[in-house]
């Protein structure tokens, strides 16, 4: 009896000892294996394997840089062309290919969805936008500037008037707005405080439209002041324009702009 008892407790002990044994070569053998997976992981640089190993830290979500060449500044069929005295466009009697007449306004295909979206968020606000001069062709403007220049003289004529083959009207992304409000201020400064033009100055950059020339910037637009002047370059650039706090397309794309015609 009790050598079965014995017996008994010597198996037992067997037992555990083979039970210790065995998880002690299961934890040996995974400790290499993960040791192993790791070195592997580092031979080859591989960062995600590599970000698992270690406590997780609060990484820094860095945004990715506004791509200032998705659209071309020198093809007049762009939306981000850069037109001004050192830049008419690329072919001087350019006609656009797609233009489309709506509300009053001729202009490209590519700024008619915002254009009227534009119109309607300011008819939510009993305000009625009214775009006036819009896509002009190169004999418009030529008559134009012609005009004003028997009117003005050169000098003066260019300071708020374009040459035939350099007017941003020509491209069809620009629109020029008068009021109903205040039609006094039509074409004049005032144009911004009219219920309108104010409501323009406020908005039109959340549809893809900039004010184009203001007094500080007359130097580098080469235009004087015109708060009546919109012109579409999208709202995505639009609003990194505005998140940069840049006003001007010569300023945002470092291209060359000025007083001086080439
Ligand atoms: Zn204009």
């Amino acid at each position: 009896m009790v050598s079965h008892k014995k017996s008994n407790k010597k198996q037992f002990v067997i037992l555990i000892s083979a039970l210790i044994i065995g998880i002690a070569l299961g934890v040996t053998l995974c400790a290499f294996k993960f040791n192993s997976l790791k070195i592997t992981n580092i031979a080859n640089n591989d960062i995600s394997a590599n970000t698992t190993e270690v406590a997780p830290v609060a990484e820094k979500v860095v945004a990715p840089s506004f791509d200032k060449t998705k659209f071309s500044t020198a093809d007049p069929s762009s939306i981000w062309v850069v037109v001004n005295k050192q830049h008419p466009l690329s072919s001087v009697d350019f006609v656009p290919s797609d233009l489309i007449t709506t509300n009053g306004a001729t202009i490209s295909s590519k700024a008619v969805d915002d254009f009227e979206a534009m119109l309607a968020a300011a008819a939510t606000e009993s305000i009625t936008l009214t775009a006036t001069s819009s896509y002009r062709s190169y004999d418009t403007q030529s008559k134009l500037y012609n005009g004003y220049i028997a009117e003005h003289g050169q000098a003066v004529a260019d300071t708020f008037s374009a040459k035939p083959g350099y007017s941003e009207h020509q491209t069809g992304f620009a629109i020029d707005f008068t009021s109903i409000y205040e039609p006094i201020c039509n074409f004049d400064d005032c144009f911004s405080d009219a219920i309108d033009g104010a409501w323009l100055t406020a908005h039109a950059s959340d549809y893809g439209f900039i004010l184009r020339y203001t007094a500080e910037k007359q130097s580098i637009t080469g235009y004087k002041a015109e708060s009546w002047h919109y012109r579409y370059i999208g709202r995505e650039l639009a609003t990194e324009m505005k998140k940069q706090s840049i006003t001007t397309l010569e300023e945002f794309f470092n291209v060359t702009g000025g007083e001086i015609y080439l």
